[in-house]
Order: C-alpha cells, then sequence, then structure tokens
C-alpha cells in the first residue's frame, strides 16, 4: 500500500465520519419538536417569545420582577457613577496639588 492510499483513506474515513455525525445533530434537532420560546424570570414557566416584561400572567410573578428590574437599574446606575465619582475626586486632587 502506498502512502497515497493511506492518505486517501483516511480522508474519507474522516468525510464519513462528519457526515454521520451532522446527521446525527439533525436527528437530534427532528426530535426535540419545541417550538422557540423563552421562560419568566421568576418561576420558569414557559411563556411566548414576544412577552414584554418577560414573565408570566402570575401577579406574584410581575411584582417581583418589577423589583428586580428595579434594582437592576439602580446597580446600573451605581456601576456608571461610582467610577465617575472617583474620577472626578481625582480630577479635584490634581487640580488642588
Ligand atoms: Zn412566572
Amino acid at each position: 500500500m502506498s502512502r497515497k492510499d493511506t492518505i486517501l483513506r483516511a480522508a474519507q474515513r474522516t468525510a464519513k465520519e462528519a457526515r454521520e455525525a451532522a446527521s446525527r445533530k439533525n436527528k437530534r434537532k427532528e426530535k426535540s419538536g419545541v417550538s422557540p420560546h423563552r421562560h419568566c424570570s421568576i418561576c420558569w414557566k414557559p411563556i411566548t417569545l414576544e412577552s414584554q416584561p418577560p414573565v408570566c400572567n402570575n401577579l406574584e410573578c410581575e411584582d417581583s420582577w418589577k423589583k428586580k428590574d428595579k434594582s437592576r437599574k439602580r446597580l446600573t446606575i451605581m456601576m456608571y457613577f461610582f467610577p465617575a465619582f472617583a474620577i472626578l475626586l481625582l480630577i479635584i486632587n490634581i487640580l488642588q496639588s
């Protein structure tokens, strides 16, 4: 057997394996026939993709999501405010010296 034959055989084997892997992946996709959806961010119940805010119809979920959203917004503001404040202090410090 020549070296060329060996390489050719190896290439064919790899191609076959790739094809098999691809078809396996497709089969798996077909099997899970779940339509695209998202989950309530509080109780993880499946809800429609368009739901905004991302919670189910439960009032408790809506309430706790609002609370979460408020604290998340506050955290975002803090994340910008504190570095800005630190830079401001630094600038004042430089100006005074
Ligand atoms: Zn919920």
